[in-house]
C-alpha cells in the first residue's frame, strides 16, 4: 500500500522530520503556486529564506542548501524571479551531495488521525516557534526580524487565505509591541493560543488533538497559576523557560529522518 504508515511519537516533543517536511511543502508546493515571484511576494520570500538560513537548526546538508538558496536569492537584483529558476537552486543536490532539502513529507509529531487534519499547518506553527526561540541566541538582532519574516510569508504565500487574514489582523494589532527577543517568543505563543481558543471545537479540529491553551498543566504545571478568585493566570517566567527549552535545537528529535 502507498498509504503513509503511522509513526509512533512522543506528543510532548518536537521532531526534525516535521520541520523538514514543512520546508519541503512550503518551498516546493506553496511557493510553487506563484509561477513568477515579484513585488511584495519577492521581498517576503527573501526575508523568509534569510531567516531560515540564519536560524533554522537543521542538519548540515539542509543548512548548506538553505545558505546556497539564500545567497542566490539575495543576488537576484531584478524585480522578479520565476519559480522554475528558484526550484533549480532548490533541487541542486544532484550537483552537490552535501547540499539538499529532502523530497517529500514525513509527518511525525504533526500526524493527524485523518489525512485532512494537522500536517502542514501544524508544521508551520512548529517551525515558527522554533525560529523565534533560535533567534533568542543571537546577539544584537532585531527582535521583530523573525516575526516579520513569518508575517510576510503568511501574507504572500500561506495557502489558507482565511488563516493569513486572521494572522495579519493579529500582527497589525499587537506585533509592534514586541521589543525584545523573548517578547517575540511570547507574542507567537500567545497569538497561537488565541487561534487555539478560536478554533476549539471547530470542524478542523482533530478529535485526537484537541485545541487547548498550551502547554497543558500536565506538560508544565509551573506555567499555570490560580488566582485567589479562582481565575487562571499564566506564570510568564515559567512559560518562557518552558518555551525556550521545548523548542530549543537540542530538544528536537531526529527520528524518522531519511
Ligand atoms: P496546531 O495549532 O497546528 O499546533 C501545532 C503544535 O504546536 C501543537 O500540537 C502543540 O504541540 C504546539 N502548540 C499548540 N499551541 C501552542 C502555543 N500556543 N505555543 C506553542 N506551541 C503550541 N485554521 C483555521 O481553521 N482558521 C484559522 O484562522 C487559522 N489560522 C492559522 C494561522 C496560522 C499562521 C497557521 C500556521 C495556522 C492557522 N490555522 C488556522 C491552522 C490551525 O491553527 C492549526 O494549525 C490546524 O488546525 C492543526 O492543528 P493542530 O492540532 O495540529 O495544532
Amino acid at each position: 500500500s502507498t498509504e503513509d504508515p503511522w509513526r509512533p511519537f512522543n506528543r510532548s516533543r518536537v521532531y526534525m522530520a516535521d520541520l523538514e517536511s514543512t520546508l519541503h511543502y512550503s518551498l516546493r508546493m506553496e511557493v510553487a503556486a506563484h509561477t513568477v515571484i515579484k513585488g511584495e511576494a519577492l521581498i517576503a520570500l527573501k526575508k523568509y529564506i534569510a531567516v531560515l538560513a540564519e536560524y533554522f537548526p537543521g542538519r548540515p546538508v539542509v543548512m548548506n542548501l538553505l545558505k546556497s538558496v539564500n545567497s542566490w536569492l539575495q543576488n537576484q537584483i531584478g524585480g522578479e524571479i520565476s519559480y522554475d529558476a528558484f526550484k533549480e537552486i532548490l533541487d541542486n543536490s544532484a550537483q552537490s551531495p552535501d547540499t539538499a532539502l529532502p523530497e517529500g513529507v514525513r509527518w511525525v509529531g504533526c500526524q493527524g488521525s485523518q489525512p485532512h487534519f494537522r500536517r502542514y499547518p501544524c508544521g508551520v506553527w512548529t517551525l515558527f516557534h522554533v525560529l523565534t526561540v533560535q533567534a533568542t541566541n543571537a546577539e544584537e538582532s532585531d527582535p521583530q526580524e523573525v516575526l516579520y519574516a513569518m508575517r510576510k510569508y503568511v501574507h504572500s504565500f500561506f495557502g489558507c487565505r482565511l488563516c493569513a487574514e486572521h494572522f495579519e489582523n493579529m500582527a497589525r494589532e499587537s506585533m509592534m509591541d514586541v521589543d525584545t527577543l523573548s517578547s517575540a517568543v511570547f507574542w507567537l505563543w500567545s497569538s497561537h493560543n488565541r487561534v487555539n481558543n478560536r478554533l476549539a471545537g471547530a470542524l478542523s479540529e482533530d478529535p485526537n488533538f484537541p485545541k487547548i491553551q498550551w502547554p497543558s498543566p500536565e506538560m508544565c504545571p509551573a506555567c499555570h497559576m490560580v488566582k485567589a478568585n479562582g481565575d487562571h493566570q499564566w506564570n510568564k517566567d515559567q512559560a518562557l523557560s518552558f518555551l525556550l527549552s521545548y523548542f530549543s535545537s537540542s530538544s528536537i528529535l531526529k527520528d524518522y529522518l531519511e
